[in-house]
């Protein structure tokens, strides 16, 4: 497959499907469910490392991420960001695609976002930050702060965010930066539901909760 693929909603699915990068709970409580790192337990999950973890895939998806980019951006000095780490990959890739600059936020020793020593963004440059995955807008925010605050230079950022997955709890679903409203750019979007223990049907149903990236295999098993 040449990686400038057009590729449809329902073959991006597929890729997921086929690359083992995505689940959705089948309903039957004998199969375990996702808790997700925010604690809440969840009926699906993406693993877009797996995606990550096949070059071609990446590039083909990553491709068609920036053609969905290419009208809302114009001559501009574009500094691509991702975030440690599942983010690094696919934005990346973006980069590449577009021919653009790429830099990247680290992890901090408690998992926080961190903007400092490795990278600096020129003045005048725009920043477009591309995730890998979208659930709630924590991550994305945080690393707009970490520019703003640690960056020499003042900052642009595009008023959008592109990623590989966005999964909400609830769609449609606004985001705002400070006062800015941000919109999302995806590849695949689905509404996925977080909910703490408490709450979760599948607990209550005895359903065992799995962490989805440490047991991956046991969590996408057919039964
Ligand atoms: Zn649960």
């Amino acid at each position: 497959m040449n990686y400038e693929t057009k590729l449809s909603k329902s073959q991006i699915s597929g890729v997921f499907k086929r690359l083992n990068a995505g689940w959705v709970h089948d309903g039957n409580p004998k199969n375990p469910h996702a808790v997700l790192t925010s604690g809440l337990c969840s009926n699906a999950y993406f693993n877009v490392s797996q995606i990550a973890s096949n070059s071609i895939a990446m590039q083909v998806l990553a491709y068609n991420l920036s053609r969905k980019i290419v009208p809302r951006i114009g001559g501009e000095d574009i500094v691509v960001v991702g975030s440690a780490y599942a983010g690094i990959i696919p934005s990346f890739m973006v980069a590449l695609c577009l021919g653009a600059r790429h830099m990247y936020t680290k992890k901090g020793p408690n998992g926080e976002m961190v903007w400092t020593g490795r990278f600096s963004i020129p003045k005048g440059a725009y920043v477009l930050q591309v995730e890998d995955l979208i659930t709630t807008f924590k991550t994305t925010e945080a690393v707009r702060r970490v520019i703003i605050a640690g960056n020499k230079n003042p900052v642009k950022f595009y008023p959008f965010v592109a990623t590989i997955v966005h999964r909400p709890a609830k769609l449609p679903t606004e985001y705002y930066f400070d006062e800015e409203k941000i919109e999302i750019i995806s590849l695949l979007e689905k509404e996925v539901w977080a909910v703490p223990q408490e709450e979760c049907p599948l607990c209550k149903k005895g359903s065992k909760r799995l962490k989805p990236k440490e047991h991956w295999e046991e969590l996408t098993k057919k039964s």
